[in-house]
């Protein structure tokens, strides 16, 4: 049997996704810019998906600008914002500690450009105090970037909150959503925010498609440079199988909404309560309460989270120590550490996280074998640390 639990990294493709992108890659041959009958039919194709993309976040589609991910938009947002506020005199960015490496190392990017840079931490809970970014704001901050769901943890930040300080402060607002859109309902209107990144392989789309809204009135240069395409705020001839992929991706999973994330928390919370009760020396990283339903991480007492990892992949399921795009690093998780937790914490806790396959029998698969595997690992380790 396999079992995956590792959705936050990248979530299977849903069947009607496939099925789209199937069809757009067979049967349209069009590029959305030509005029004649084949381009004007592709251009239809990023059109309904961009309605679907804007029904998901609560935007209107025009203010909708389809990239290739995450980082991409997330990138579009800090390098585009920061460009166009350039112009002012503001140059102080605030951000938390908790970041991905699309905002965290673009934000460095900006520094060594001459952006000062604020760096909020957070307590054990993994949130954001917003206390914390009215201290930090001030009258030289132009821009604002603070996730709304931790890929690591699942916390979810207080973004409507924080949207609010940034706004009285004159600040452009911008939220890595990748992990909250197509999990928990995300209003942009309701959330306050002015940039919001999204994408698709998080939530049943393919890989290698996402959007970044951008309030209508934000000012943005275009860091891709070229064509018209996007309104002029992305250059390059559209992805179009995998747009209109995405857009499919963004009606399942609106529709989905109010009964996967019940179902999700069900699932979640019972392996969690499971491994709590099971496994001595156990405990959960960051807030239980505002967190996304399909994830939980927990800390192992005694063993490297990396020996886990690979001892659950060889009877066959996949969970993560961390953000997939830094693990192999064997750093520790700079999200825990930012959340004040020992390094010892940080490399001996492992991310499960659940999405629209996951069931009973893959949370029975899983609690088969974990408390074995944790107690032969923990007598590995005192027995080498015996012989060092
Ligand atoms: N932001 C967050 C919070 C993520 O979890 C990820 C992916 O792990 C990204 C951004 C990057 O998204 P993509 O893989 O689409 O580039």
């Amino acid at each position: 049997m396999r079992v995956y639990l590792d959705y936050n990294a990248t979530a299977p493709p849903a069947p009607e996704v496939v099925d789209a992108v199937t069809q757009v890659v067979r049967d349209h041959v069009g590029n959305p810019s030509s005029v004649h009958a084949f381009g004007q039919r592709a251009k239809a194709l990023v059109d309904d998906a961009r309605q679907e993309v804007a029904a998901l976040i609560d935007a209107d589609p025009t203010e909708v600008v389809f990239t290739a991910g995450g980082t991409e938009a997330d990138n579009l947002a800090l390098r585009g914002a920061a460009e166009a506020l350039e112009a002012g005199p503001r140059r102080r960015l605030v951000t938390s500690g908790l970041e991905h490496e699309a905002v965290l190392n673009t934000v460095k990017a900006l520094e060594r450009r001459g952006w000062q840079v604020t760096r909020l931490s957070t307590s054990e809970s993994g949130i954001v105090d917003p206390g914390a970014l009215r201290q930090a704001i001030g009258s030289d901050t132009a821009l604002v970037s603070i996730m709304h769901a931790n890929n690591e943890v699942g916390t979810i930040q207080p973004v409507a909150e924080l949207a609010a300080i940034a706004r009285e402060h004159g600040a452009v607002f911008h939220t890595d959503a990748v992990q909250s859109v197509g999990k928990i309902p995300v209003s942009v209107r309701e959330l306050g925010v002015d940039l919001l990144a999204l994408s698709g392989h998080k939530f049943g789309g393919p890989l290698g498609a996402g959007a970044l809204y951008i309030r209508r009135g934000v000012r943005l240069l275009p860091y891709l440079t070229g064509g018209r395409q996007e309104r002029n705020r992305r250059a390059g001839t559209e992805n179009v199988p995998a747009i209109a992929g995405l857009g499919v991706a963004a009606a399942v999973a609106r529709k989905k909404l109010a009964s996967e994330g019940p179902r999700l928390r069900q699932l979640r919370d019972r392996l969690e309560s499971d491994i709590l009760r099971l496994v001595p020396g156990t405990a959960v990283n960051g807030d239980r309460t505002a967190r996304v339903p399909n994830t939980t991480n927990i800390g192992f007492d005694g063993i490297e989270a990396e020996s886990l990892l690979i001892a659950l992949d060889l009877e066959g399921i996949a969970v993560s120590t961390g953000s997939a795009c830094s693990s192999g690093s064997l750093e520790p998780s700079h999200v825990l550490r930012a959340m004040g937790h020992s390094t010892a914490r940080a490399r001996n806790s492992l991310r499960f996280s659940l999405g629209a396959g996951t069931t009973d029998a893959d949370l029975e698969a899983v609690i088969a074998v974990l408390p074995g595997l944790v107690t032969k690992l923990r007598g590995l380790h005192r027995t080498a640390a015996a012989l060092r």
